[in-house]
């Protein structure tokens, strides 16, 4: 009796829901979640790492909740609109290419015959001790379950202008020539292109953005915690990173329900700026009025109440006093009230210590980042 009096309260939910009242299975609100994780099993790095009994949580969630694990081949075609993006969508992805990732990470995978898509650190990869070495790369290579992409050469902090190159020109030409050197690396080892690309440390601006989307890549990958929706920019595609504490089940299952919210348009733009001509955030968004309790996020000033115009999709908040951290991201969160979710959308902004006019005598004293600094993996997640 028990039983039928709960089989029939979910009889009558599931009815609601093909009603179209709550419809989180419609097609046009379907989204990707792509996670992204880095090292298994390295106690030395617990904020990097995850244990291999969690990562097997996580795929075995997934597994049991029919979620589609899809190639990043699927994924592009769903970004290009040639593939409808169903229900559940989830790929799988794994930057550096540490030598765990082949010891620990890759029986798990293969068990579950999830496709997955590693992102290489060119310089490191084969080379330095904790990274997987030729002949496990060459082992998967066999496998077509595994993908790959490039992570640059040197994995250097490219996204901030280092003090050091004076010019547009000096500074492109530092990123381009870690690029093509890693292109080369890349192509020796894998035996053809790359097609897919991971900002390090997740960090991107203007200038990088537009040597990697001119460099013919089919997707680039950020770090901005949010999902992906059909209309997301194929070069900045968002991940979760499930790292230390950030890769506990509950928040797992947090980012799987955790829909994308499509902006229009926000101010500032993404990239390099004077942080001091910013006096107010600014989101457009479609469709207002599904979404309610919006907020804007910024990494410095924590969450923030915006000032909300339903009448033009204007969600914004003023800013009082300069952001002084290098990098910030900005978000903007709001609850669905269609499909019952939390639904969120991020970039990135960088302090520009250069002045992009020729006359540099205005140039400002700033941090100076360490070109080819060593490998270390400051992502503070300090979101939610
Ligand atoms: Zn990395």
């Amino acid at each position: 009796m028990r039983h039928f009096f709960i089989s029939f309260v979910l009889l009558s939910l599931s009815i609601v829901t093909l009603s179209g009242i709550a419809h989180p299975e419609d097609r046009n609100n379907n989204y990707i979640t792509i996670l992204l994780y880095h090292k298994f099993n390295e106690s030395r790095s617990p904020t990097t790492s995850i244990s291999t009994e969690l990562f097997e949580k996580h795929l075995r969630f997934l597994r049991d909740n029919n979620y589609n694990v899809i190639t990043p081949l699927e994924l592009y075609d769903m970004l290009q609109g040639e593939r409808p993006v169903p229900p559940r969508t989830v790929l799988i992805t794994i930057d550096d290419g540490y030598r765990s990732v082949y010891t620990e990470a890759y029986p798990i995978l293969k068990k579950y015959r999830f496709p997955f898509l590693v992102f290489l650190y060119m310089e490191a990869i084969t080379r330095y001790p904790d990274f997987m070495t030729s002949n496990q790369i060459k082992e998967l290579l066999l496998d077509k379950n595994v993908f790959w992409g490039n992570h640059s050469y040197s994995h250097a902090r490219f996204a901030r202008w280092p003090e050091g190159l004076k010019n547009k020109e000096e500074y492109m030409k530092w990123i381009k020539s870690d690029h093509e050197r890693s292109v080369r690396a890349f192509k020796r080892l894998i035996g053809h292109r790359p097609y897919f690309f991971a900002y390090p440390y997740g960090e991107y601006n203007r200038e990088y953005y537009g040597i990697i989307k001119s460099a013919g890549y089919q997707l680039a990958f950020t770090q901005d915690p949010a999902p992906v929706s059909k209309n997301t920019n194929p070069y900045l595609v968002p991940r979760f990173a499930l790292v230390g504490s950030w890769a506990e089940m509950k928040r797992f299952r947090e980012f799987l329900q955790t829909e994308p919210i499509d902006v229009k348009s926000h101010f500032p733009d993404f990239g390099l700026m004077n942080t001091s001509e910013i006096k107010e955030v600014r989101f457009v968004i479609d469709k207002i009025d599904n979404y309610k309790n919006l907020g804007i996020y910024i990494s410095e000033l924590g969450w923030l109440e915006p000032v909300v115009d339903r009448e033009r999709g204007i969600i914004k908040v003023k800013i009082k006093e300069e952001l002084k951290r290098d990098v910030n991201r900005i978000g903007i969160t709001g609850f669905d009230r269609n499909t019952g979710r939390w639904a969120r959308s991020f970039y990135m902004i960088i302090k520009r210590y250069i002045t992009v006019q020729k006359d540099s005598t205005q140039k400002r004293k700033g941090r100076v980042p360490k070109k080819n600094n060593a490998h270390t993996f400051e992502k503070e997640q300090e979101f939610f």
